[in-house]
């Protein structure tokens, strides 16, 4: 039996080098076609002096050569460093010397933006470019197609082993610097096994990805579930709402679609606007962020079928889903992916709660990431001897088994003793009319440990704090009102979308008036 995925692939691929497996704009790869391009990658690679074990950044967009590099490195036995596509100096000097990348495959705008950063990339030797760059950079540059013309489309290279290093991924940052996850190929195998199992997924299905692939979410569950099944993927370079709902009418070849709930919301307001209905597809996917029962419902009502909500993260992958056959509930998570474990915990002794009660999640198995590169400090934090997994995600396990998700731990207020969590707080004052968005965080009290600070967007006309307060104050337990109101114009939010509240609570520190 297959040690990786890759293993998996390119074995198919030996099989039935016919399949169709990717399209992309108006290009068609054969899984025999991509095997000889990850092939001739990884050849290449290894004829420049790549060694096991070193990191190849990809800081790519959407496209062939993405999944051709991805899959390239690993055969060459070398390590995938994600860079999401929307970072800049700051974020991808602190990636890129962290993982200690050695090789980046970029576009001309990724070269450019990479430029000034030389002198705090030691360790980056070479660039791969997909395109010529604009203007000279200041590293030796091989263009893609011309290394994959050094490479053997048909060399056949030891496969990497199951307990090797397959990715970095670096965490979003939503609640700090972010880390980089090691995943071994284990992992990677592991999880897309599980995944493919609940979902049924197979060689019929066709999946319209529109995800970023730097993401778990496009690159962990859509492409490795494409890959592993033996099915195919209509690979967009981004998502647009008008351009999805015309293949979802036009396409009967597709089978299922993935999306973040703000992708999903673009897509309902369109069908109304426009009127177009999209064809009922196998299986709709969400996650990455909370999705609001109300949007489960637009979605059931627009696309005639429920949507299937799922809960994952970069150093788990996917962690649990609602059921594929049985009830899929609006604001769950569902449960555990076969052969996954997840339990709730007190926050404070660590113990395991009962069902209905309110703890951190925490994960076991084997989909379960290897630590964070560079970072023992950060992993012996994340892990009990048990090995279980500190999600750092607050939720509960109701009496049917199904994960609800209700924040993150490091943002539990504890205001007098009490427990106070954001999100409840925050849904009720986005209730109110004079609140475009809201959020809510804990800032130090000399008097309550923590006092829970309200951070609004308002909406014209704006309404007074004091009003917002007696609000709250009037649907809430008087301890988790606001007892101070902040108007600002947006909220810092990261490339996903994510607020910020690290740079929220930094702001209002520094911010004595
Ligand atoms: P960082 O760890 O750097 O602070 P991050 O946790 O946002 O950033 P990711 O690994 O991209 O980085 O995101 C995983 C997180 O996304 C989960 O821990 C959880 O908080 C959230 N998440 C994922 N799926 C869901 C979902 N279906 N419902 C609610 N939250 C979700
Ligand atoms: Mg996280």
């Amino acid at each position: 039996m297959a040690t990786t995925l890759l293993e998996t692939f390119l074995t198919r691929a030996r099989q039935e080098p016919g399949r169709p497996v990717l399209d992309f704009e108006q290009q068609r790869f054969t899984a025999g076609q991509l095997a000889g391009h990850i092939a001739a990658f990884a050849s290449a690679l290894q004829r420049r002096g790549v060694k096991p074990g070193e990191r190849v950044a990809l800081f790519l967009e959407n496209s062939p050569a993405f999944v051709i590099s991805y899959l390239g490195t690993q055969y060459a036995g070398g390590v995938v460093v994600l860079v999401n596509t929307q970072y800049r100096l700051v974020e991808l000097s602190h990636i890129l010397s962290d993982a200690g990348a050695r090789v980046c495959v970029t576009g001309a705008a990724g070269a450019a933006e990479l430029a000034p950063l030389r002198p705090q990339l030691p360790s980056l030797e070479w660039l791969v470019t997909v395109e010529p760059p604009g203007a000279p950079v200041p590293w030796p540059v091989v263009d893609f197609d011309a290394l994959l013309a050094e490479g053997d489309a048909s060399a056949s290279l030891p496969l990497p082993q199951g307990e090797q290093l397959a990715v970095l991924g670096y965490t979003s940052g939503t609640t700090g610097r972010s880390k980089g996850a090691m995943l071994l190929h284990r992992n990677l195998l592991a999880n897309v096994r599980a995944v493919t199992e609940a979902w049924c997924w197979t060689e019929s299905d066709r999946l319209l990805l529109t995800l970023p692939l730097f993401h778990t979410h496009g690159l962990m569950v859509g492409l490795h579930g494409t890959l592993y099944s033996g099915g195919s993927v209509d690979l967009r370079r981004r998502f647009a709402a008008p351009e999805v709902l015309a293949a979802l009418r036009e396409d009967a070849s597709l089978t299922m679609f993935f999306g973040v709930p703000t992708m999903y919301g673009r897509l309902v307001e369109e069908a109304r606007r426009t009127g177009v209905r999209p064809r009922p597809l196998r299986l709709l996917v969400s996650g990455s962020a909370p999705l609001s029962p109300q949007l489960f419902h637009d979605v059931e009502e627009t696309f005639g079928q429920r949507i299937l909500e799922r809960y994952g993260m970069t150093e788990t992958l996917m962690n649990t889903t609602n059921p594929y056959e049985g009830e899929r509930r609006p604001g769950t998570v569902g449960m555990p992916y076969p052969g996954q474990e997840a339990r709730v915990v007190d926050v404070r002794t660590r113990q395991p709660l009962p069902d209905g009660e309110t703890g951190e999640i925490e994960v076991r198995g084997p989909h379960v990431f290897a630590g964070y590169w560079q970072r023992p400090d950060a992993t012996a934090e994340s892990f009990d001897p048990a090995g279980w997994f500190r999600t750092g995600d607050l939720g509960l396990r109701d009496a049917d088994g199904y994960f609800h998700i209700t924040g993150r731990a490091r943002e539990l207020i504890i205001s007098g003793g009490f427990n106070v969590y954001p999100r409840e707080v925050e849904e009720v004052l986005a209730t109110h009319p004079g609140v475009a968005e809201a959020a809510v965080l804990g800032l130090p009290d000399p008097d309550f440990g923590e006092q829970v600070v309200a951070v609004i967007v308002p909406r014209a006309p704006a309404p007074e704090a004091q009003v917002l307060v007696d609000f709250c104050k009037d649907r809430l337990a008087s301890f988790k009102k606001p007892r101070r109101v902040v108007f600002v114009e947006a909220l810092p939010r990261n490339a996903l979308g994510k607020v910020q509240k690290h740079v929220l609570r930094e702001r209002l520190q520094s911010d004595t008036t």
